[in-house]
């Protein structure tokens, strides 16, 4: 019998209840992989350290997520343009000695709407709420997919304003700051699809973003980065406007199918990766 697995490692503070695991193992099952996909919490303070450990006991690849994806990247060998344009890396794979930084997230995001709901962002117009990492790298990828328009709503609206200016220096795509205020939010009518990309909301949160829901159209897709189950309470409110409706499991299975891609070179079992983070969600 071989004992040797093939290792990938997972990265944050916490990690323990990140469900990407359990899409990467039945994804790994499923090619017939020796691999494991290991749980690592580390702090800021090692995260130095943990990269080079992780070189030399030979990793293939990495995940990083809360709070590493933009710190990891000064300890990378090289990053992709992608990735550097977002500011934030979430997968790394190792190329010979070298470990080179990606980001899945908005690739993910842009596969789940166009192979889950069919829909192409080419010349859309799209109203983003947030402008942290996730709303980072979703806006960078739909204006390098072509959208038309972006318009950022943040709590703080510097944040958007400085996310705009950076996506308007690399791409032709037109980006609008505004404030995500103390008084509902209105949802600029001309929005073709509305994406929650805040964490509010996330499980066990209740909460959700303060958005005047008589704004939303039943023209408009409303899409939202949580991945609860079945739907997080901003989804429902929309669904009750007549809105079709995408939550962010579409986003996690396909940026993890992304990285499976990137590590093995192999098509990723997208359906088998589905079902088995669809049976862990919906225990919780
Ligand atoms: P960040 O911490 O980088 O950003 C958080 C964002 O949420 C900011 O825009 C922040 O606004 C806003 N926010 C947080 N709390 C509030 C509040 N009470 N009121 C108004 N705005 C608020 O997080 P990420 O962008 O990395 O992650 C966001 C979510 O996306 C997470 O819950 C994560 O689980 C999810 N995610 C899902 C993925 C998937 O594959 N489905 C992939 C990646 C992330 P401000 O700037 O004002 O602080």
């Amino acid at each position: 019998m071989d004992f040797r697995h093939t290792l990938i490692g997972a990265v944050g503070l916490p990690i323990r209840e990140n469900p990407t695991g359990v899409i990467m193992e039945a994804a790994f099952n499923r090619l017939g992989l020796n691999w494991r996909y290991e749980l690592f919490e580390i702090g800021p303070a090692s995260l130095k350290e943990a990269l080079s450990a992780f070189k030399l006991l030979g990793f293939r690849g990495l995940n990083f997520t809360v709070p590493h994806k933009v710190a990891v990247m000064q300890y990378l060998d090289d990053v992709s343009p992608a990735a550097r344009m977002i500011g934030a890396v979430n997968t790394v794979i190792r190329e010979g000695d070298s470990f080179i930084g990606e980001n899945t997230d908005g690739k993910g995001f842009i596969r789940s709407l166009r192979v889950d709901a069919g829909i192409q962002p080419k010349g859309l117009n799209v109203t983003i709420i947030g402008a942290g990492g996730a709303a980072r790298a979703i806006a960078f990828e739909l204006a390098l997919a072509g959208t038309a328009s972006i318009t950022l709503a943040n709590r703080t609206v510097d944040r958007a304003a400085s996310l705009a200016n950076d996506i308007e220096k690399s791409t032709r795509c037109q980006v609008t700051p505004q404030a995500l205020g103390a008084s509902d939010y209105i949802v600029p009518p001309a929005t073709d699809i509305l994406i929650q990309a805040t964490s509010i909301g996330l499980h066990p949160d209740p909460g959700m973003p303060a958005v005047n829901f008589e704004s939303i159209s039943e023209t408009m897709i409303i899409c939202d980065v949580i991945p609860n189950r079945p739907q997080t309470p901003f989804l429902q409110r929309a669904a009750l406007r007549g809105a079709s409706t995408i939550d962010g499991l579409g986003m996690l299975v396909h940026q993890a199918a992304f990285a499976i891609e990137a590590w093995t070179g192999l098509t990723p079992p997208v359906h088998e990766m589905r079902s088995a983070v669809e049976r862990v969600l919906n225990q919780r």
